[in-house]
């Protein structure tokens, strides 16, 4: 496997794939992917490329005493890389040992951030392009105020209230998801 450091980043969905592809498990076996965002909005979010942002977001989480943080970072131009691949990331206290991280730049709040194409497209190609290194289906994705454990109940959106369309739609993330992956 190619060794990435914390911060690489790729701008091209051919870059990222063939790179997923070069993964190899040892100890870490994981089985689903956990769906984030990271409450930061766009506007701010954009006022720092992605190489800069991961690094910096990664010694914030040292600061709180955290061994590493999600695996992979979207944002409306690449795909960043933070915590490698091939180990268990920090991100949703009870799937940790069991999970890919996935955080979206973005705040998915009513009256916050709109959901944009460009970050829904990028977060398809990695949760697909990880489904199929796991060999999973796409329907095991999971949201992560999902995780009983988490406080962060608004991650990666506050779950709709019946008759409400979510900010960010599983349904339609699984649907996506699973024809992306037949295409790759
Ligand atoms: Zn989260």
């Amino acid at each position: 496997m190619v060794k990435i450091p914390v911060g690489a980043v790729f701008g091209t969905e051919k870059d990222f794939l063939n790179y997923v592809k070069s993964i190899k498990f040892d100890a870490f076996k994981p089985r689903f992917c956990v769906l984030h965002a990271t409450g930061i909005d766009l506007k701010s979010w954009r006022t720092h490329t992605m190489g800069e942002r991961i690094p910096n977001i990664f010694a914030g989480y040292k600061k709180m005493g955290w061994h590493s943080g999600p695996h992979i970072f979207i944002d409306e131009i690449s795909f960043g890389i933070g915590c490698p691949l091939n180990v268990s990331g920090v991100h949703s206290p009870s799937w940790n040992d069991i999970s890919f991280g996935i955080e979206q730049a973005g705040w998915y709040w009513p009256g916050r951030d709109v959901y944009p194409e460009s970050i829904q497209n990028r977060a398809v190609t990695a949760i697909a392009a990880l489904n199929k290194l796991m060999g999973v289906a796409a329907d095991t994705l999971k949201f992560h105020y999902e995780d009983s454990a988490t406080t962060h109940r608004g991650c990666p959106c506050p779950p709709a209230k019946p008759g409400e369309k979510p900010i960010i739609d599983k349904a339609v993330m699984i649907e996506l998801i699973d024809k992306k992956m037949k295409g790759i």
